[in-house]
């Protein structure tokens, strides 16, 4: 049986038209893209047509998409640049449920290049104080203000158009990690006052080692990685050219996505799901934000349950769901985006995340309803018994 995959914000399947468009790459036009013989035009045509979908999916100038290997490195390539741009300016703001790739970068650049940073929190629903936002961007000092566009746990919208408006009042670089909001959400950088953006391609479909980082012609980017001329010498390192490939047609594939009814589509199935399962089942509610958020994203709270033990058991039944994001795996730690929400320990313990995509059908979310409320029954009746609770043991890391 295949697995019925309900976690698309971890990483998605590539479809089948990115991966035929890779294929030529991983085969006969190997050639370097930087080379300047003729066998080299292929390659190198290719990324600067891939340069052109990824441009064409944000609304911006192709100069401007710089191929990175990843949401990471776009992410930490963003912040050193606006961070150490103006020697008075060193202050970094961002939000406390960032992912790793901004938090614990900008925890470096506070601990070895004399940044300071404020880390401004969210509401119980998961949307952004904007009472502390404006409190935090300090005209004289702050260099960088970093929001993500959708959260990866719960799907909830930052107001990123409103937030950069605000940062260039301040004379303040605004960059956003867009990496769970591309493919899923409109994302548009025109006349925005967007400085900076990350995106990676493994989370709309397209291979995992590709993504891009968008900066405006308006600044100034210092490469962070350091090397050969590439990528108009603003990221050394041969170009992986399969990977762009891929990344460009599932930016293609994605802009298409946005200006169909697919949005819609997965809004509708992912809230039949809650629906049905907050009807049959006690106590449950959506954790974040109802509607401001991510249409595939259903973070739910099952009380009284252990969700490392009903993650087992829908594993069991063949469904790959999440209790925090693909790097806690393993871990019995809570959320530490529910926990900055500020929901208890045993809320955050008893949360599991579904995450949807293109290529998820009624039938599976139907059948996803039927098994979580079989397995919530079986860990509530256990419970009620007093019998030993069903505990995962955590994977040791
Ligand atoms: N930012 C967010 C919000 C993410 O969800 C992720 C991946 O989980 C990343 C950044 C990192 O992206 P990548 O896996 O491409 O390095």
């Amino acid at each position: 049986m295949s697995p019925l995959y309900l976690d698309n914000n971890a990483t998605t399947q590539i479809l089948p038209e990115v991966l035929e468009a890779m294929m030529p790459f991983l085969t006969e036009h190997y050639a370097n893209a930087s080379s300047g013989y003729r066998f080299a035009r292929p390659p190198r045509r290719a990324v600067d047509a891939a340069r052109e979908q990824v441009a064409a999916l944000l609304g911006a100038d192709p100069s401007e998409i710089i191929f990175t290997s990843g949401g990471t490195e776009a992410d930490n390539t963003a912040l050193a640049s606006a961070a150490l741009a103006r020697p008075g300016r060193r202050g970094i703001v961002h939000s406390n449920v960032e992912h790793p790739a901004v938090d614990s970068f900008s925890k470096h650049l506070t601990e070895n290049y004399g940044c300071s940073r404020t880390i401004i929190p969210v509401l119980p629903d998961g949307t952004l104080d904007l009472d502390k936002l404006h409190a935090a961007l300090d005209p004289a000092h702050t260099a960088v203000l970093s929001l993500m566009w959708a959260n990866n746990e719960t799907g909830v919208f930052f107001p990123i158009p409103e937030a950069a408006r605000l940062a260039a009042s301040r004379g303040v670089y605004l960059h956003t990690d867009a990496v769970q909001a591309i493919g899923k959400a409109p994302v548009s950088v025109r006349d925005s006052g967007i400085h900076f953006l990350a995106l990676s391609a493994h989370k709309f479909h397209g291979p995992k080692g590709a993504g891009a980082l968008y900066a405006s012609s308006q600044v100034r980017l210092r490469p962070h990685i350091t090397g050969g001329a590439q990528e108009n010498g603003r990221r050394g390192g041969t170009e992986n050219v399969p990977g762009i490939v891929g990344l460009g047609k599932a930016a293609e594939l994605a802009r298409l996505r946005l200006e169909s009814v697919e949005p819609q589509r997965l809004r509708s199935l992912r809230d039949r799901f809650e629906n049905r399962l907050i009807s049959a089942l006690d106590g449950v509610a959506v954790n974040g934000h109802l509607e401001l958020r991510l249409p595939n994203t259903s973070n739910l709270v099952f009380p009284g349950v252990d969700a490392p033990a009903l993650l087992m058991l829908l594993d069991d039944a063949g469904i790959c769901a999440s209790g925090g994001s693909a790097c806690h795996t393993g871990s019995v730690h809570p959320s530490p985006v529910l926990t900055a929400m500020g929901f208890s320990t045993e809320r955050a313990l008893s949360s599991v995340r579904f995450s949807l995509s293109c290529l998820t059908t009624e039938a599976e979310m139907d059948r996803a309803a039927d098994a979580v409320v079989k397995a919530v029954t079986r860990l509530r009746g256990l419970r009620d018994q007093s019998s030993p609770v069903i505990r995962a043991s955590p994977t040791p890391r």
